[in-house]
């Protein structure tokens, strides 16, 4: 009975954490006012600051270990 029990609950259980895992992608924190940000987006909605590394010319994302920007081309700087 207690087996029987588990096994139903226990793959359940898995299932109901994947699905908030893969639905609810980590929120990002803004910097500047807290707020939360859940879309992937490069700027804060809220005040407009930058939440990830962006492209000074054409305002894109971009990755840290970039030297160029795939959108636009230019150079990016590194601090
Ligand atoms: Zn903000
Ligand atoms: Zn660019």
């Amino acid at each position: 009975m207690m087996w029987t029990l588990l096994s139903i609950f226990i793959p359940n259980g898995i299932g109901i954490i994947l699905y908030f895992i893969l639905r609810d992608p980590l929120p990002q924190v803004c910097p500047k006012c807290g707020v939360t940000v859940r879309s992937k987006g490069a700027f804060c909605p809220a005040c407009g600051a930058a939440l990830a590394n962006t492209c000074p010319a054409c305002h894109r994302a971009v990755e840290p270990g970039w030297s160029h920007c795939t959108s636009c081309g230019a150079e990016l700087k590194h601090a």
